[in-house]
């Protein structure tokens, strides 16, 4: 059995919609009040208390104010959960050293929803051939939601929990489901086996030459995006206009996110779909989130560029890609090989005499001038990872995170030369 989820979007008729709003509100209000107990009882008593007090004075809660009721229990335990994992991340971070901001009151507005964690109070229709119908609540209070948004996993697949949001105004639920494996997995249409290299300016380099550039949306509404944040800059905030803009800026962020979602799914189905081997760079996070800055001591260069717009949308969809590509690989029983970049370097690494040839990050092409290779950057990194692929034992092959043992350990760099006829293949 695996879990899949599945967002569908709402269409709440105008009541509907301010019954779901009311909903959040009380789970916002519940969720505030019980983070004032907690400060008080430690305030006033020095006393903490844990999520079980607070789950146990529900049924009183519920009795004080029925509104509470239709909500359902688990619903409200729900809520109440997340606030014991607010504090229980909080703690975690303490300990380990690190400065965490404390669990904050939440205003109404800033409350993106609520979840039943189990198959119970709600249910998934699908009255007719398309769209379902998401059902809350039962009896004569139940509401019953129109809902877009399908599904490949079959009749098979099984309700295990709820998650309504509200997200810039608009409504959507996201269904657990329990799949048999067999729902889950992918058909094969080719056997091949491909390096790719992510990049900023193609969205994929193949070992090949070819690319999947970026969808044209996302670079040609960047500079209004920039145009926008520019607009709402010089507004008095708060105004009518400012949030006039904050608004447009909201839907245009969505709307890039929306598409590019869209082609980061379309793209990976493809890929692991055609491919028995796809090799790539494993994702290092710190290298994500360096800042352009650099340190005090080793300022970095060209800070406005490279913080820039730009690379916040694309690298975050670098993590998507990679996430999709990891668990629709294993759906079509496609071998993802992840390299480690640190030791690997396929940037700098030449792939044909496996010699390391240093460059900056603007410099394109990749020149060797050992062997005199020739040939565009992305390429020859999504060359290198490939061989890497092919090359078992040589290093750090198919090992997402090494062992912590491991880790600690320098490995000492002599790696073979990979025989040619490995790039063949
Ligand atoms: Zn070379």
């Amino acid at each position: 059995m695996e879990r899949r989820k599945v967002t569908f979007k709402l269409y709440p008729t105008a009541r509907e919609g301010e019954r779901l709003s009311g909903w959040i509100r009380l789970h916002c209000e519940l969720y505030n009040a019980a983070l004032e107990e907690r400060i008080d009882a430690y305030r006033k008593h020095g006393k903490s208390i844990n999520y079980y007090d607070q789950q146990n004075v529900l049924p009183e809660i519920k009795a004080a104010r029925p509104e509470f009721v239709e909500l359902g229990a688990h619903a409200l335990q729900q809520t109440l959960r997340k606030l014991d994992l607010a504090f229980q991340a909080f703690f975690r971070r303490v300990k380990a050293g690190q400065t965490p901001g404390f669990p904050r009151f939440k205003s109404n507005k800033r409350f993106s929803g609520f979840c039943y964690p189990d198959n119970c109070g709600w249910k998934v229709m699908h009255p007719g051939g398309r769209g379902a119908m998401i059902r809350l609540g039962s009896g004569k209070d139940a509401m019953s939601i129109r809902a877009r948004g399908q599904h490949r996993f079959g009749k098979g697949a099984k309700p295990n929990d709820l998650t309504i949001m509200r997200k810039n105004g608009e409504w959507f639920a996201s269904v657990t489901l329990r799949v048999s494996d067999e729902a889950c997995s992918r058909a094969r249409t080719a056997e091949q086996h491909r390096g790719i290299d992510f990049g900023l300016n193609d969205w994929v380099t193949f070992e090949d030459g070819k690319t999947i550039p970026n969808p044209r949306f996302i670079r040609e509404n960047l500079p209004r995006m920039v145009d926008l944040q520019r607009q709402q800059a010089r507004k008095k905030k708060g105004s009518c206009r400012y949030k006039r803009l904050g608004r447009q800026i909201a839907n245009l962020h969505e709307h890039i996110g929306n598409v590019r979602r869209d082609f980061i799914h379309k793209e990976t189905s493809r890929l692991v779909a055609s491919c028995t081997v796809i090799a790539t760079e494993a994702l290092v996070v710190s290298n994500m989130t360096r800042s352009a800055r650099g340190t005090r001591e080793k300022p970095g260069r060209m800070v406005q560029q490279k913080a820039g717009l730009n690379r916040e949308i694309f690298s975050s969809g670098f993590s998507m890609a990679h996430q999709m590509l990891a668990y629709k690989a294993v759906e079509a029983g496609t071998r993802l090989h992840l390299s480690d970049t640190r030791q690997l370097k396929p940037s700098q690494r030449c792939s044909s005499c496996w010699e390391i040839v240093p460059k900056k990050l603007a410099q394109r092409t990749h020149e060797c001038p050992h062997c005199g290779l020739k040939m565009q950057r992305d390429q020859n990194s999504a060359v290198v990872v490939l061989i890497d692929a092919h090359t078992p034992g040589t290093g750090v092959a198919a090992r997402p995170k090494p062992l912590t043992r491991q880790r600690a350990k320098s490995r000492p760099m002599t790696r073979e030369t990979p025989a040619t006829a490995a790039q063949g293949a």
